[in-house]
């Protein structure tokens, strides 16, 4: 005679765990993996709705949402940058808890520390690569630890940090990590500032301007998908931006979007990417132009089809 089962299958019950030591991480994925999917999300911390879109997302596809928060150093350029980076881990804890994030990594402050470096190539000289040159690879080799040591199914970022997107898709390619990328689109304040941590620390005397930054975006976008925009003419823009009390314009580029490359006569999807800096305080932003684009003569023009097609 067959023995009836009747013991119920065991359920998988992933407590609400904050995890420092890298041993328990392990330990705790280990029991996960092959049973549920991991959705590894990234972040420094002081969260807000754009990290907020991020869990969102994953747990609406039913994913083990793995949450970090590390305030990076190797990415700041400047100390004082990173000293004044706000940290409110007490405020992110609640929050991720009432969003029932099922784990929450917090790194020992040397998590980072290695002899090795990462030099990431042309894609690292780029856009904010510019004026701090080892951003990209101070982001590229936490992330390398965070893959190995995670090997997360997914990892889920934020398309307001378009290049950082770039130089992960690269890290995960070169080095055969198995990890997929989920890309959410960014998150916006009712002026269309994109959200970010950094702007808490824009004065209210200066913060109605930041709705030039995506009103700029989506003006070049406009001229370039429908007139053809003649190089100079983002020039216009910079000064433009300067005259209305920015302290500085970082760059504003329309470039090829899977390279960072410059445009030239082949039909290319494109982004246009800002940095500005006001308050002393660096913002960054993007947005997809919706038609292929070609430069010619110095001028930016449509090549007569949609990105889609
Ligand atoms: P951070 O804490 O700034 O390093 O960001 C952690 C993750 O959140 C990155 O993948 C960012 O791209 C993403 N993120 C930050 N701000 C936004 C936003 N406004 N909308 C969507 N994603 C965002």
């Amino acid at each position: 005679m067959f023995k009836k089962e009747n013991t119920p299958r065991k359920k998988i019950i992933i407590s609400k765990m904050i995890i420092e030591n890298v041993n328990v991480l392990v330990e705790t994925l280990a029991n996960i993996k092959g049973k549920k999917t991991i959705n590894f999300i990234p972040t420094m911390g002081n969260l807000h709705e754009g990290h907020l879109s991020l869990i969102k997302k994953s747990q609406k596809k039913g994913f083990v949402s793995l949450v970090s928060i590390y305030v990076n150093p190797l990415q700041f350029s400047e100390k004082n940058d990173f000293k004044n980076y706000p940290r409110t881990l007490k405020k992110d804890l609640e929050l991720l808890k009432k969003h029932n994030v099922d784990l929450i990594f917090l790194p020992k402050k040397n998590f980072g520390d290695t002899p090795f470096s990462v030099d990431i190539g042309k894609l690292g000289n780029k856009l904010c690569g510019i004026d701090r040159p080892l951003h990209f690879s101070g982001v590229a080799l936490i992330i390398f630890k965070f893959l190995n040591l995670i090997q997360p199914n997914f990892l889920t970022l934020g398309e307001k940090d378009f290049q950082q997107i770039l130089v992960i898709k690269k890290i995960i390619k070169d080095f055969f990590f198995k990890t997929k990328l989920i890309i959410v689109p960014t998150c916006r304040e009712k002026n269309g500032l994109a959200f970010s941590s950094r702007n808490r620390l824009i004065s209210d005397k200066k913060k109605h301007l930041t709705k030039k930054i995506f009103e700029t975006l989506n003006t070049i976008a406009f001229d370039a998908e429908n007139f053809g925009l003649k190089e100079n003419k983002i020039n216009y823009h910079k000064g433009k931006l300067l005259r209305l009390g920015f302290e500085k314009v970082n760059y504003i580029e329309v470039l090829k979007e899977e390279s960072l490359a410059e445009l030239d006569n082949t039909p290319s999807r494109c982004r246009i990417f800002i940095s500005i800096t006001i308050d002393r305080v660096r913002l960054i932003d993007n947005i997809v132009v919706r038609k292929k684009l070609v430069k010619q003569k110095g001028v930016i023009k449509t090549a007569g089809k949609s990105v889609n097609s």
